[in-house]
């Protein structure tokens, strides 16, 4: 991105009115996480305006309540925007990079290169809903022009209400709710060429984030497995309907049967739009198994739509149980050897242990392997749900303040829709019912397969810290 980095011109560039009142100078497109050029209507409607685009990426650590990226999330980052920087400049414009509160940077960078408007697509968390709300009151106070777009949800969380006009709690009518609602809009098409500006705006070299990890460098299986960024995205989504879709609904739940996308990572950055995944997926079916299996598919992509609904509409979802009798569960004082034992895999119990280190690995885990994962901390370990929930921010790359404290609340029964408190996986029976030939195991935890191999010794004894969980349960049962 070294071109990024080039000297300012204001004077070229500043904004000025034109005869008819209609404000000029360039537009910048605000990326976020939605790092495409397809589907992009941020960009479209830049694009439409007719001015020189600046494509610009704010990495903002220090805004109140914006949650700091995790290391596997900056990998992934770095990678994106890479990748997404390279395609801008192929097609004639640019990528700057500035780094810090967004508050203080957009108006700064608008001021910079006299943009005369902005242009940028939702988000739904609360700090970046209010971070926004701000910036696009104070731009416009200013005399600027700001639109910002629905590009990363398939059904914007306020128009899918209850009929007493109150938000969902529970997956399946709220599903039924978005499929009755008119289809998901037909994806926009990538844009062939995109002016860029006569002179270059300030903006950071990608390499100075200090994104990828060095001392030391734990990524090398992130790098084997992913190839962040657009073009891969698009290759996988294809890949996945040609190859994968008709075993979809069968082999789902089995982690080493690889049916499933793979494409969290690409809707949690926005290297896919969901309306891109929604139509591809509708055009790829045919009839019989394969209706079945693209059904089964688009549900999932619902339950994505559905954890956004209810981070909408509660913010602190991360942090506060949804249902709040659940604050009544009696902790035990937290056993930080535990802890740590759970993290690297060394809890004695093969599918758990598997499980993360396929996560510390790969930055991905499989999502039955995460609920079996998850139970295990919460149920047999006796952990607070929250530290397993910051564990996975850290070492996921699909991290999704959305998707991962809602699925973490959903396995500890205070979520929405969620599984029953007494639920309590048996990590062996789940082994021997999705994992049945021992490939996942053999594949991440060999020694437990391996005749005469030393394993880590369990942890706790799965009966006993089943009922141990359940009688702990009981207070919250007593309380609500
Ligand atoms: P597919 O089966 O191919 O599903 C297609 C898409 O649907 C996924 O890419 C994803 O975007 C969405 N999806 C599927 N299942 C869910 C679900 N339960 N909740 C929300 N969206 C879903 N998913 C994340 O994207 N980010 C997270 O941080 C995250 N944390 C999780 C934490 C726990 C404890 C659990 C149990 C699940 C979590 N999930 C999270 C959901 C799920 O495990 C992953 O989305 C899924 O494993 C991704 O694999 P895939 O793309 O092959 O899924």
């Amino acid at each position: 991105l070294a071109d990024t980095r080039a000297k300012r011109k204001p004077s070229e560039t500043r904004a000025s009115g034109c005869e008819d009142g209609a404000v000029t100078g360039p537009s910048i497109v605000w990326f976020r996480d939605d790092l495409r050029l397809a589907d992009n209507p941020a960009l479209r409607a830049a694009l439409d305006r007719g001015e020189p685009i600046i494509g610009l990426y704010i990495l903002d650590e220090e805004s109140p309540g914006i949650r700091p990226l995790g290391g596997a999330a900056k990998w992934w980052l770095h990678g994106s925007l890479a990748s997404l920087g390279e395609r801008l400049r192929e097609r004639g414009s640019i990528l700057v990079l500035r780094r810090g509160p967004a508050a203080e940077v957009l108006p700064q960078v608008v001021a910079d290169v006299g943009a005369g408007a902005v242009f940028w697509n939702r988000r739904y968390g609360g700090a970046e809903r209010e971070v926004d709300a701000a910036l696009k009151a104070s731009l416009r106070d200013g005399g600027g022009e700001v639109s910002s777009f629905a590009a990363s949800l398939l059904f914007e969380p306020w128009t899918v209400q209850t009929g007493s006009g109150t938000p969902y709690s529970v997956f399946t009518p709220f599903w039924r709710a978005c499929l009755a609602l008119p289809a998901p809009r037909a994806p926009l098409p990538e844009p062939r060429e995109i002016p860029g500006p006569a002179s270059m705006p300030a903006g950071d070299e990608l390499e100075e984030w200090d994104l990828l990890p060095t001392r030391p460098d734990w990524a090398g299986g992130l790098r084997d497995t992913w190839e962040p960024g657009e073009p891969a995205a698009r290759a996988r989504l294809r890949e996945f309907l040609s190859d994968d879709l008709d075993d979809y609904d069968r082999a789902r739940d089995e982690p080493a049967a690889g049916v499933t996308s793979g494409l969290s990572p690409r809707l949690r950055w926005g290297e896919l739009s969901p309306h891109t995944v929604w139509h591809e997926t509708v055009s790829a079916r045919a009839t019989g198994t394969r209706a079945a299996a693209a059904q089964r598919f688009l549900s999932e992509v619902g339950w994505r739509e559905f954890a956004a609904h209810t981070l909408f509409f509660h913010p602190d979802l991360a942090t506060q149980n949804l249902h709040r009798e659940f604050d009544a569960f009696p902790w035990p004082q937290l056993r930080p050897a535990h802890l740590e034992a759970w993290q690297q895999g060394r809890t004695g119990v093969p599918l758990v242990d598997a499980g993360m280190r396929e996560l510390w690995h790969t930055g991905i885990m499989h999502n039955r392997v995460r609920m079996v994962t998850a139970s295990f901390l919460i149920k047999n370990l006796l952990i607070d749900w929250r530290h397993g929930e910051e564990w996975f921010w850290d070492t996921l790359v699909d991290a999704d303040t959305a998707s991962n404290p809602f699925n973490w609340q959903w396995v500890a029964g205070s979520g929405a829709d969620a599984a029953p408190y007494f639920r309590v996986f048996n990590p062996e029976l789940q082994a021997k019912k999705f994992d049945a030939s021992g490939e996942y195991v053999r594949t991440w935890a060999p020694e437990y397969v391996e005749p005469g191999a030393a394993t880590p010794a369990p942890l706790v004894d799965l009966a006993e810290s089943r009922k141990a969980a359940l009688e702990a349960y009981e207070q919250v049962k007593r309380a609500s």
